[in-house]
This record gives C-alpha cells, structure tokens and sequence, in this order.
C-alpha cells in the first residue's frame, strides 16, 4: 500500500483533523482539488494530504503526524515556486495560509508577520507611516518563502536581500519544537533559514526590519519592440555608472492577446526600461535622462509613496501555466545584449511573454556583518525568461527559452535559487563553506529528511 492510499483509507484523514484541528484535505474530499492548486498551473501537484493549520501548536501537530505515518512535510503558501517539488504523493502539503497576522511598529520599525501573509498585506500600511519592506516584482508572494530563499527586490542595489534584514523567525522544527530562532538563540537555524528555505522547519511567523522610505520616483519607459537592440545597449551602459540609489530592468516584455490586458498593450511588443529611485526626482530626472532622450512611446515615471511600486513590474495576479529561464550573470559587453535581442527581439520569433536582465550588484555583492546563508549574490546581474507551458504551446516555450538561455551561456556566473523553477542540486548555487555549513545544519536539524522543501539542501 503506497503511503497516499494509507491517507485515503478512512482512519487517517479521521487522525489527522482530530490531531491538528485546522482544515484537512485528502485525496476525494471535495475541497482537496482547490487546496493543493498552486500558482503555476503547469503543475499538477498531489500530495497525500493537504493541512491548513492556524498556529504553531497545530504545525507541530502535523510534524508529528507525518513523523508517525512516515511521510514527509512540504510547507507552502502561493506555489510561486511549486516546481521543483517532483512526487508529492508521500508528502503533507502543509499551506500556511491561515497564519496571516500582521503588526507594523513604526517606532522600532519592524513588521512582526505570520508565515501566510503575503507583501501586498504589509506594503501599503508601512508605506503610510513612510516605510517600506524589501519586496521584489510581485506583491502576492509570501514574505515568508520569498525572504527564506533571499530576496531581491526593487531596492536591492541600495538595501539588499530581504532575507539578511530578518531579525527573528519562529519556526517549528521537525522534533516538533516550537523554536524562536534570533541573533542569540538558536543561531544555527536563524543563519540557515535566511537562504537555505524551508529545509529545517516550518517557520510560523518572522519579524524584519523596514527600511524609511517616504516617496520614490519610479516607472516604466515603454520602446516599440523593433527598438529592442538600440534601448537594451543604451541601459546596459547605462547601467554601469548608475548609483545604488537606482535598481533597473531592460526588458522584451509581449503582452498576451487576453481581455484582462488592457487595450493600448493588448498582443502588443515593447521592449522596456523600469527603474526605482531613491534619490529623489530632481536627481533622478537628470540620471533618467540619457534613457528618456531616445524617445520612449510612453513614459510613466513619477514620484509616488513607496505602495505605488507593487504592481510595477506588471506580474500576472492570477496562477498560469508557465515555464521560465533563470541564470545570474557577470559583467555583459555589447555582445551578450546583441545575442540577447537576437534570440527574444522583434523578428526572431519568440513567443515568451517576458524576458529581462535586472541590474544587481550594489548591496548585493556585499556580506553584511550577521547575514544569513545567503549573504551576497554573485554576478552584476539576473536575468529571467518566462513563457506560456499550456499544452498547445509548451513545446515552443520550451525551445524559445533554451535559445534565450544559450544566448547568456557565456556569462553565466551561478544561480539564485528563488528564481530557480525546476529541481537542481542546490550545493552548487552557495559558496563552498556555506554549502558544507547549510548540509550540517539539515542534519542536525532534519536528520530524517522530514521536510519536503522546494530546494533541497543535502538530498539523499
Ligand atoms: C511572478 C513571480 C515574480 C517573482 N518575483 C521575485 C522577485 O522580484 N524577487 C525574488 O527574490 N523572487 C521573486 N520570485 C520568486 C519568489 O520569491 C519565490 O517563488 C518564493 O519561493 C515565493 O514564496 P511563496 O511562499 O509565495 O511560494 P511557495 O511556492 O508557496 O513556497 C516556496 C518554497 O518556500 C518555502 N516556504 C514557503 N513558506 C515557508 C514557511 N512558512 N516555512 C518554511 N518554508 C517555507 C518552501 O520550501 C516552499 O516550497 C518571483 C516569482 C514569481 C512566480
């Protein structure tokens, strides 16, 4: 009997509500099909059950549950990063989105949040009281797994990963202990987490500093697609002297033919510059200017508090089937922009929705004092590719992202493994000490291989 058919016989679902008490869903309830869909809807997960616990005691509850039926625990809470998550058939998907409490203390300027809550519910009352956390391009991730894995987002040049301005994290660990892992307690665990994900424990809340930010001037400049090659060289070298106070994307970015784009982009191709500021307007205009002086057909840029920014990089809100390309790279010449436009530009036949390099470096390429597993990222910067993986077009996503990934081959310096969506062997993304530091710490804390995490840290 295969462990998923031992959760569907009728005593253990029966066990497991009474033991947990928060929301369950087994294979032929009527609410497991909604409870295990996740953000990518190229993915079909199905795990032996799904758990919604509401705190840590109910965690743990699950910890031990699994422990005792010999399965595994996969906590999650979008499926942003659902896909390296292979067989789930042995596994607790445990969602953590009943624990979605947040606080905001303007004076010591933290934000105490639950493992469920995601950017979007913290953003915009810190922006009211003039703070900001550090979220990426979409709103809807958990700040939860987006700070596990690192974080980079709008101000990292200036601030750096999200991941390394944690300052405690409640986690329930696979003993099913409820651990507050800080600076002085639990150190292993709170150096581990910050990076290394969720491979030593079920973290249930996190506390992290916000950064004061009033206002930002930010925006997008919007070329004609054809233009790609002439806008993609003009920011690249014009990346090379941008100050830290400015983190950038160029971008190809195909809008689909779907009624929920609005109509000027409807089908439409651009090739894009978005930037944010954090040196004020009159500063940024005079450095906007070499970019803004090519002409753009549309140029949104203003001054706005920093909720005005959540939605700026246009991420799709509902789930989608996608597939993507992802590699961290180290300094590009002309070259690797003209390859780049070669294979994802007007005519070459691309049907990827988006394909982009962000600009890195800054705060990135330096440890801070007290970081996390992953202190710094390598190379100046990321690039991300995406596409539709419906049946009808997976196989062209497939090959235009292959040729798009070739193109960069050559500049790749490693991998960020948050916008990493397939299964890897992670030892290689982290530097060698912090590799062999990440592997002892799952032993210690998992030595049974309990949690069934994204990226795994010392698979067996
Ligand atoms: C459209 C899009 C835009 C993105 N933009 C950015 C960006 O700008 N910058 C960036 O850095 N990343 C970005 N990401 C990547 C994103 O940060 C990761 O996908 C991250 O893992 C999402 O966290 P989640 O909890 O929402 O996703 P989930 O898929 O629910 O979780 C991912 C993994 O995180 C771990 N995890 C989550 N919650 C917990 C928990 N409570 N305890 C223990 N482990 C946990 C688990 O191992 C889980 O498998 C983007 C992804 C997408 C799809």
């Amino acid at each position: 009997m295969s462990t998923n058919d031992i959760l569907q016989t009728r005593r253990a679902p029966a066990a497991l509500r009474a033991e947990i008490g928060g929301a369950v869903h087994c294979p032929g309830d009527p609410g497991y099909d909604a409870a295990r869909s996740g953000f990518n809807l190229a993915i079909d997960q199905r795990p032996a059950a799904v758990a919604v616990p509401r705190h840590p005691k109910e965690v743990a509850a699950v910890m031990r549950f699994a422990r005792r039926e010999g399965l595994r625990v996969a906590p999650q809470r979008t499926g942003h990063n659902m896909g390296p998550l292979g067989y789930l058939g042995d596994s607790i998907l445990l969602r953590t989105d009943a624990m979605d409490r947040v606080e905001i203390d303007a004076t010591t300027r933290r934000a105490r949040v639950g493992a469920g809550a995601r950017w979007e519910d913290v953003l915009p009352a810190a922006s009211e009281l003039g703070l900001a956390g550090l979220h990426g391009s979409t709103p809807d991730v958990s700040i939860a797994g987006y700070s596990l894995g690192g974080g980079m987002g709008w101000y990292a040049r200036k601030h750096g990963l999200a991941a390394n301005r944690v300052t405690a994290l409640e986690v329930v660990t696979p003993d099913g202990e409820i651990r507050c892992a800080t600076p002085e307690r639990d150190v292993e665990l709170f150096w581990a987490l910050r990076g290394g994900g969720g491979n030593f424990g079920v973290v249930t809340a996190l506390e992290f500093e916000l950064v004061p930010i009033e206002s930002v001037y930010a925006g997008i400049l919007f070329f004609p697609v054809e233009r790609a090659g002439e806008v993609l060289h003009a920011w690249h070298e014009w990346t090379a002297t941008a100050p830290e106070d400015v983190t950038s994307i160029g971008r190809i970015l195909q809008f689909p033919p779907l009624p929920e784009v609005p109509e000027p982009m409807r089908g439409k191709s651009f090739a894009l510059v978005e930037a944010v500021f954090l040196c004020g307007e009159e500063e940024a205009t005079r450095l906007l200017e070499p970019l803004r002086g090519l002409g753009p057909a549309m140029d949104t840029f203003a001054t706005q508090p920093p909720a005005g920014i959540a939605e700026l990089h246009m991420d799709p809100r509902d789930p989608v089937p996608s597939d993507s390309a992802h590699a961290m790279l180290g300094e590009l010449d002309a070259t690797a922009i003209e390859a780049l436009v070669a294979a994802a530009g007007a005519g070459s036949g691309s049907t990827l929705i988006s394909v982009e390099i962000r600009h890195a470096g800054g705060a990135l390429s330096r440890a801070d004092d007290g970081a996390g597993a992953l202190a710094t990222l390598p190379g100046s910067y990321v690039f991300f590719a995406v596409g539709i993986a419906d049946p009808a077009l997976a196989e062209k996503t497939d090959a235009d992202l292959d040729r798009v990934a070739s193109a960069l081959r050559p500049y790749e310096v490693g991998r960020y493994l948050n916008f990493v969506e397939e299964r890897v062997d992670t030892a290689g993304f982290f530097p060698p000490a912090a590799a062999a530091r990440l592997e002892a710490a799952r032993e210690t804390y998992d030595p049974d291989r309990l949690m069934h995490a994204n990226h795994e840290i010392g698979a067996r």
